[in-house]
């Protein structure tokens, strides 16, 4: 029996990056810049307002105030998006809009709230300094600067400037695509209604929805009966599409536990035991002619999830070559005591909340690895050590945050 970090380091150990791939710029968001990004234009790219109001030059104004306003003819507007018609000589205004280019002759921006807002002619009363509200060419960014370095990860932010910069495409470490799919003969989809002794599949939603919280391309194939056959076929015709796959159920000591049966013959796939609770079978090794990685996650829905957070979400923010790799863990209090086996790490399923600036946990539920309504009700697992068996209430315990919702 391997323990959950001897699993974790031997599946990471077998995992990298992704290969750089050339994206459109909303496919790169979330991803890790693989490339230097370098602008090959200033930014801003012409002087231009900061401001709606009349460009002016200062020495014409120089001697306005409220008592003694300055008043000048408006020789025309410019609006954002139009060209550089006029020029400002002696004594002259142009109405001008935020965002519009700087007419020649013109070395600062009279802000319209300093004005009378005039058409034909404008009264001011304040004196500008030169230069007041020009956004000054490549005041944000100088031609041929590098913006972004490789290795960043792409925000909403970032995702913008590359846009302001008029970048459409980005090299980075792509989303890997993951295949999910579950196995069991006595599996329907959702919108069949489930015949005696069949169930609603619900792994491959859980678990589809989780890659994609993981950052992943997720592709849910859904159910494939427990026959090797059909298994294989399956897994061949997904292979094209996958980065990584991953199966639920079939790999503990049932008679029908196809999915153990077929992958032992064939590829690299380990069966081994963690010591967890839930999730302690667990299968990872690789798959077909590009050695695609696979999990063979055990069946039942909490095991499967449990050992999705643990091991495949790593796995998948290691393709994508993010950090942080891992859930935050957090101390906290211990609301209700906690009974669990000896000899492995529980995952205990529990609601988090901050009371009075420290975090309490409450588990919720039982220990039962079929209890989806109250794996859905907890935001966060206590992780408890694999050395004891009892912790009581009041307790200072490691906690898993889910970041789910919280309320
Ligand atoms: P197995 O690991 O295939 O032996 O399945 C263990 C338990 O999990 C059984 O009660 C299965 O019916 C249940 N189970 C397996 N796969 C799924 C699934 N995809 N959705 C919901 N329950 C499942
Ligand atoms: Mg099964």
């Amino acid at each position: 029996m391997r323990t959950v970090d001897e699993h974790l380091t031997a599946v990471l150990g077998t995992l990298g990056p992704l290969p750089p791939l050339d994206v459109n710029l909303l496919d790169a968001h979330g991803c890790v810049l693989a490339e230097d990004v370098v602008a090959t234009r200033p930014l801003p790219s012409f002087d231009n307002s900061q401001m709606d109001g009349y460009a002016v030059r200062s020495v014409d104004v120089a001697s306005a105030t409220p008592q003694t306003p300055v008043v000048l003819p408006v020789i025309g507007d410019i609006a954002a998006g139009s060209g550089g018609v006029y020029s400002v000589n002696n004594g002259l205004s142009v109405r001008i809009m935020t965002g519009a280019p700087i007419p020649a002759g013109a070395d600062c921006v009279i802000p319209v709230e300093w004005t009378d807002g005039g058409v034909a002619r404008v009264r001011i009363d304040r004196a500008p300094s030169p230069g007041l509200f020009i956004r000054r060419t490549g005041e944000d960014v100088s031609a041929n600067e590098t913006v972004l370095t490789k290795g960043t990860a792409l925000g909403a932010t970032q995702i913008g400037l590359l846009a302001a910069i008029g970048r459409a495409r980005v090299m980075v470490r792509p989303r890997p695509r993951v295949v999910i799919f579950s196995t069991g003969n006595e599996l329907v989809d959702v919108g069949v209604e489930p015949g005696p002794a069949q169930i609603s599949e619900s792994n491959s939603y859980a678990l589809t929805a989780a890659a994609r919280e993981a950052g992943a391309i997720a592709y849910r194939v859904g159910i494939v009966p427990d026959d090797p056959t059909k298994l294989m076929a399956m897994i061949e015709d997904q292979l094209v599409r996958a980065d990584l796959v991953v199966t639920t159920g079939g790999v503990s000591a049932g008679a029908y536990d196809t999915v153990k049966a077929v992958l032992s013959r064939l590829g690299t796939v380990e069966f081994l035991k963690v010591a967890m609770q839930p999730g302690m079978p667990q299968g990872f090794g690789t798959v077909g002619p590009d050695s695609t990685p696979i999990f063979t996650l055990p069946g039942n829905p909490v095991s499967a999830y449990v050992s999705f957070e643990v091991f495949v979400r790593p796995a998948i923010r290691r393709m994508l070559g993010v950090l942080p790799l891992y859930r935050p863990l957090v101390r906290a209090t211990l609301a209700g005591p906690i009974s669990k086996p000896a000899g492995k790490r529980s995952y205990v399923r529990a609601r988090i909340e901050v009371t009075e600036g420290v975090y309490v946990v409450t588990p919720v539920g039982g220990m039962g690895s079929h209890l989806v309504a109250d794996l859905a009700m907890a935001n966060a697992f206590v992780v408890a050590p694999d050395t004891v068996t009892e912790i009581p209430a009041g307790s200072t315990v490691s906690v898993m945050m889910l970041e789910r919702r919280q309320s």
